[in-house]
């Protein structure tokens, strides 16, 4: 008997490289999780390549899915445009490099962003299974979105419809706030800046703090809550979406922040239909962008 075929999915976040298989059955198995190195491209395939042979001792990979934190141009190259993860211009191949699996030889590498393979885990497999109208938010290290519609990730025409978070903010009642983007006030490091100082990346102490009524806290978290909120309301307006899934690492981790941002959305839509939306977290969690990215794979 020889190893049992599967589909490898490669998560590559900003903060952590996952990786699970993806059997023919639709069952799936873990493999293991290592920290994001910052910038460091050659660390961060190493690390990939590493998870990716123990994935090969087990089973028989015949494609690999890498869900990425970036899009891929017209030539197949990664822009990784903040250079976070230190593959701009690298193709997936490339980040595989001597990897000695079999699909070496098959070439079968396919790459997409990871709010697009979260939004394709959670269609086909999570909160928004069977949905007609799949819109995934990504909120976590960075604020993104992907619709899957009549069972399709919608790209757009360079693979760029997803980056909402880039939008400028909306006027809010706040008469300090300043941030360029939506992200730069949502995301997690923008919360964890904005009570702590620059530099600081972890939102926990300012979500905690919030709960616990401490009021430079809830400030931060009652100022991102209302542009969270505005933004979902324009995505919702937007899309008119059957569900809205909300994933990552904070979406799913701060259930208080994401329940107000929902709050606030349903208070900013102005359409009656979509005001009732159903909000729903993500039923993933951590597993949604390789799942996603092995899905990618197995769809071709
Ligand atoms: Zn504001």
């Amino acid at each position: 008997m020889g190893r049992p075929t599967a589909i490898a999915g490669v998560d590559v976040g900003g903060t952590k490289i996952a990786v699970g298989v993806l059997h023919a059955d639709g069952t799936s198995t873990r493999i293991g999780v290592e920290p994001t190195v910052r910038g460091t491209g050659e660390a961060n395939a190493a690390t990939v390549r590493t998870l990716l042979r123990r994935a090969c001792d087990t089973f028989a990979i015949v494609a690999v899915g890498l869900s990425v934190t970036t899009t891929v141009d017209g030539d197949g190259r990664f822009r990784d445009l903040t250079s976070w993860i230190g593959w701009r211009g690298w193709t997936p191949a490339d980040v595989l490099g001597d990897t000695p699996c079999e699909l070496r030889d098959s070439g079968s590498v396919i790459a997409a962003n990871d709010a697009a393979c979260g939004a394709l885990a959670e269609w086909s497999l999570g909160a928004g299974r069977g949905a007609n109208d799949t819109l995934f938010v990504s909120l976590g290290t960075g604020l993104s979105h992907s619709l899957v519609h009549d069972g399709r990730v919608l790209t757009g025409a360079h693979g760029g419809a997803l980056f909402s978070g880039y939008a400028p903010p909306a006027r809010c009642p706040w008469p300090t706030c300043e941030a360029g983007t939506v992200e730069d006030i949502c995301s997690g490091p923008a919360l964890a800046e904005a009570y702590q100082g620059p530099g600081a990346r972890d939102a926990r102490p300012v979500l905690d703090d919030a709960r616990d009524g401490v009021p430079a806290a809830g400030d931060v978290v009652d100022h991102a809550a209302w542009h969270l909120g505005a933004y979902l309301a324009g995505l919702v307006q937007s899309y008119d979406p059957e569900v809205v899934v909300i994933g990552g690492g904070l979406g799913t981790g701060a259930p208080g922040y994401v329940e107000s941002a929902v709050r606030i959305a349903r208070d900013l839509i102005r359409l009656p239909f979509a005001s009732r939306v159903p909000f729903t977290p993500a039923a993933l969690g951590a597993d949604s962008g390789w799942l996603g990215a092995a899905l990618t794979a197995a769809h071709g």
